[in-house]
């Protein structure tokens, strides 16, 4: 029987709330209360300010706990492209905020606490032979100050990285890690109430008014004062800021765990242990267990399904596809959650009518949600520390878009034909 919950949950449980009496009036009000929301609550609580972080379901149940755990560069918009649309300074600085919160992670992950880092590479498989040259060709010039550790892998010798054909060669990305979701979840919520921050789980803001000094959030549990408020929703963001929900794209990412399999028959399929991508333009990402006994495979399923047991078929033909060694294994976890997608591919932080947010990871935010949730929270103390090369973007929305992606059907079906040609 397959179960509609997420691997890492077996491992690890979700963390704990510190408090069920909600305070009259904090400092700082946090909501959401995964990667994002935990680091800013780190910092702000570290500098004494009263902090609590409130989260509508259970804590850290979004995204955060039941994500790929890949951890790679993930400014999504190439450096040409960024220096075409903000010049070539600009442009240089944006990337390196994502290199920077590759090293933020790595730093805590490898220093201060264990989630689970692994620092195995990931494996970028070309889909087609045109892919594969110009993959190569850009891993052979990468902007200077840019540079990551690159290595191109003809279609002779991938069967090194994948026992597999379906891809025409591909390149290994040698700084790309892995960890476990979960375990940075409970890693982060540890700093944060070790910084002195409160954490409490069940309890939706419905609203947000302001007020001379702040805000007065409505919440299922009666009514709060504070002084600022962070919106760290993500792709929950639903209709407590409506400029917020304008401008970010809920889209379900979907993932399977297969049966353990054993060490070895998992090293013979991904015989460096490394995280998988492919140049699809409907992307599919997997991996070895944290524990490295079976497959985790995730994709876009579906658009608008919310059963993830509905979608089980689909990505075992996705997966299969790659791996047909996988064809008669028994599937015995599928879940889903909801990334954020902007409509300008980059993520966003900043104020907007006093409400600081910090969101639209682009379904890469295991680097860069603890990254930028950590500057934002530098932001609302008001450190130059906490300034970043996205500050001042502009957030972009879109005529007719309140919310709900209508586009999304047709541009996934576009891009499903476009792969399955191979332009
Ligand atoms: C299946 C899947 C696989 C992924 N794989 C990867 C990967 O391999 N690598 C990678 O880099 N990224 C990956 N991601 C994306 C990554 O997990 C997210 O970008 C990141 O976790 C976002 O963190 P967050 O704290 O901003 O948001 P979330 O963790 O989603 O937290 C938002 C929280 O806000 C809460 N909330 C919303 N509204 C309210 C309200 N009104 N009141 C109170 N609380 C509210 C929600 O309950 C939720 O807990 C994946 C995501 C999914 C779903």
């Amino acid at each position: 029987m397959t179960v509609s919950t997420p691997l890492w949950w077996e491992n690890a449980a979700l963390p704990q709330a510190t408090t069920q009496t909600l305070p009259d009036r904090v400092d700082v009000l946090v909501i959401g209360a995964g990667y994002t929301g935990l680091s800013a609550a780190r910092e702000t609580a570290a500098a004494g300010r009263a902090t609590l972080v409130l989260d509508a379901g259970r804590l850290g149940a979004g995204c955060s706990s039941r994500n790929g755990g890949q951890v790679a560069y993930s400014i999504k918009p190439t450096f040409a492209e960024l220096t075409e649309r903000f010049g070539a300074e600009r442009a240089f600085a944006i990337c390196r905020e994502g290199l920077d919160a590759v090293q933020y992670l790595r730093a805590m992950a490898t220093r201060e606490f264990d989630c689970g880092w692994r620092d195995e590479g990931c494996f970028f498989g070309a889909h087609t032979a045109k892919y594969f040259t110009a993959m190569a060709h850009d891993a052979e010039h990468q902007p200077r100050g840019l540079e990551q550790r690159i290595s191109v892998v003809p279609r002779a010798e991938q069967h090194a990285e994948i026992a597999t054909d379906f891809y025409h060669g591909g390149c290994v990305y040698h700084d790309d890690a892995s960890v476990d979701p979960t375990k940075l979840l409970l890693a982060l919520h540890g700093r944060a109430i070790g910084s002195g921050a409160d954490v409490m789980d069940e309890c939706p803001v419905y609203a947000l008014n302001r007020t001379r000094d702040g805000f007065e959030a409505l919440t299922a549990r009666g009514t709060l004062h504070a002084r600022q408020v962070l919106l760290a929703t993500n792709g929950y963001s639903g209709s407590l800021s409506p400029w917020h929900r304008r401008r970010v794209i809920p889209i379900g990412s979907y993932q399977i765990a297969t049966e353990p399999l054993g060490k070895d028959r998992v090293r013979a399929l991904i015989p460096g242990g490394r995280n998988i991508v492919d140049s699809r333009r409907v992307v599919v990402y997997f991996r070895p267990s944290a524990d490295g006994e079976r497959i985790v495979f995730g994709g876009r399923a579906a658009l608008a399904e919310q059963d993830p047991l509905a979608c089980v078929p689909r990505l075992r033909r996705m997966l299969e596809r790659i791996l047909p060694q996988l064809q008669s294994v028994r599937i015995t976890h599928a879940w889903v959650g909801w990334v954020a997608y902007t409509f300008d591919k980059l993520p966003h932080l900043g104020r907007q009518d006093g409400l600081f947010y910090s969101m639209g990871y682009c379904g890469q935010g295991v680097p860069l949600a603890p990254y930028f949730g950590m500057r934002i929270g530098q932001q609302m103390l008001g450190l130059e520390a906490g300034r970043t090369a996205l500050d001042g973007l502009e957030f972009p929305a879109r005529p007719y878009y309140g919310g709900r992606p209508w586009f999304l059907a047709p541009s996934v079906f576009a891009y499903r034909l476009i792969d399955a040609v191979g332009l």
